[in-house]
């Protein structure tokens, strides 16, 4: 059949299950899981996969799965991804009031188009060559490290970010490109965007250790570990005119513990922060400057500190050719399709652009900021099925015709990471 008529029967498929569509939206929109904890949200996207009749395998990286549209090994291999994670903003109005976690970032959505893309692609499967893999991926935002880092030590993940763990532990072995999506309020009123870049950055855990003793009574016999954190914390704003604009870099640390009572003199200080850049080197000597200002603080007050250093994500390049034909294809379905330009946020999207061609689509239909109390879901049809016919008739255009364009994609990509070096190149950012 024809290119322009399979486009024409994936979207028509896609528009005859937008209620179906509307309703997976708003059915993850209530499930809202933080990472390597989305154990409902794997269980409703798996439940869709088998109404499909979809082969899946699951359980990647605690909660991740993989679907595929035809019999496993076919290739060349693009990968429809979707991550599964929310946030934990209690202030969020519709934040769950148990857990306080929501899908303020709209991953919800990106789960949603993926499905629903599935669902298009479907219909016209075996008129593509290689295959097609909808692929839910957890745990994208680097959050609660002190529960991240116990998995980490009880052996059950090796990385922090769900597509870290994805390469690391093989699954993206048979994954030739990979196509995300996430949705954004700076579309200027537009529908869809592509293009732009993302920081890296490293992820941070630091134990700050002093004495307790009788915060009235006896601070003279007590070594004040929440002072050394701020005396941390104060050393770093200090080198940040030693910044280069064109870096980009950003340091944001929070406490997650402070002591325990208030009557005693803080003792046991945690302290999560990101160090985040533009390019490697830029990460890794704003890095160097934070760990001696860090240490500092402890040094201050005669505190102990332990600097956990974690590869966090790196910096993200979209595959310039790939993002064309998403381009190419959001310019179909729309007039006006803005490119993005750097943004200071952070994607393990970008670990991903660093093994093989990667790229995603930005849908509008939300409003407010994202990661804030404001976020909200405004347009369903521009949130959940808009971008899913965007991503289908985008891997229809790579997989016609013995799948050339998706060939010429591979033949031309050039790793900064081998993929069976990764873990390796990770372990090099920290040290
Ligand atoms: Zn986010
Ligand atoms: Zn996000």
């Amino acid at each position: 059949m024809d290119k322009q008529a399979l486009k024409r029967r994936v979207i028509d498929a896609i528009d005859a299950r937008a209620e179906e569509i509307i309703k997976i939206g708003d059915d993850l929109w209530k499930i809202p899981e933080v990472g390597y904890r989305e154990y409902k949200t794997a269980e409703y996207v798996e439940a869709q996969y088998e109404k499909m009749g979809w082969y899946y395998e699951n359980k990647l990286g605690i909660t991740g799965s993989k679907a595929y549209l035809k019999e496993k090994g076919s290739r060349p291999t693009v990968a429809i991804v979707g991550e599964l994670d929310s946030l934990d903003v209690p202030t969020h109005p519709e934040a769950d009031p148990k857990t306080g976690w929501v899908h303020c970032c709209g991953h919800h959505a990106q789960v949603t188009a993926m499905l629903a893309a599935g669902f298009g692609l479907d219909v016209v499967k075996d008129e593509l060559d290689g295959n097609i893999v909808m692929m839910g991926v957890p745990a994208e935002e680097l959050i609660q490290m002190d529960f991240r880092n116990k998995l980490v030590e009880d052996g059950k993940i090796t990385f922090m970010g769900g597509k870290q763990e994805f390469i690391h532990i093989g699954a993206m072995d048979d994954i030739d490109m990979t196509i995300g999506s996430h949705s954004t309020g700076s579309l200027k009123g537009a529908k869809l965007g592509t293009g732009g870049t993302e920081n890296g950055f490293i992820a941070k855990l630091t134990k700050y250790k002093g004495i307790a003793a009788h915060a009235g009574d006896h601070p003279d016999e007590a070594v004040n570990a929440l002072n050394a954190a701020l005396l941390g914390i104060m050393g770093a704003h200090a080198n940040r005119e030693t910044f280069r604009d064109e870096d980009h870099i950003r340091f944001h640390p929070i406490l997650t513990k402070a002591g325990s009572i208030v009557n005693n003199v803080p003792a046991d200080v945690h302290m999560e922060s990101f160090v985040r850049g533009a390019t490697v080197p830029a990460i890794k000597g704003a890095n160097m400057k934070v760990n001696n200002a860090l240490r500092a603080g402890a040094m201050a007050v005669g505190a102990e500190v332990e600097l956990i250093d974690v590869p966090g994500y790196m910096p993200y390049h979209r595959d310039p050719v790939l993002d064309v034909v998403l381009r190419e294809n959001c310019l179909t379905l729309t007039d006006f399709v803005p490119l993005g330009d750097h943004s200071c946020g952070s994607t393990d999207m970008g670990d991903f652009s660093c093994v093989h061609p990667t790229t995603n689509l930005v849908m509008g239909g939300v409003s407010g900021s994202h990661h804030h109390s404001s976020f909200a879901v405004e347009d369903k049809v521009n949130l959940y099925v808009l971008p899913a016919k965007a991503l289908a008739i985008t891997v229809i255009d790579l997989l016609y015709d013995d799948a050339v364009k998706a060939k010429e994609i591979m033949d031309q990509f050039e790793p900064v990471i081998p993929r069976d070096e990764y873990a390796e190149f990770m372990q090099k950012m920290i040290e």
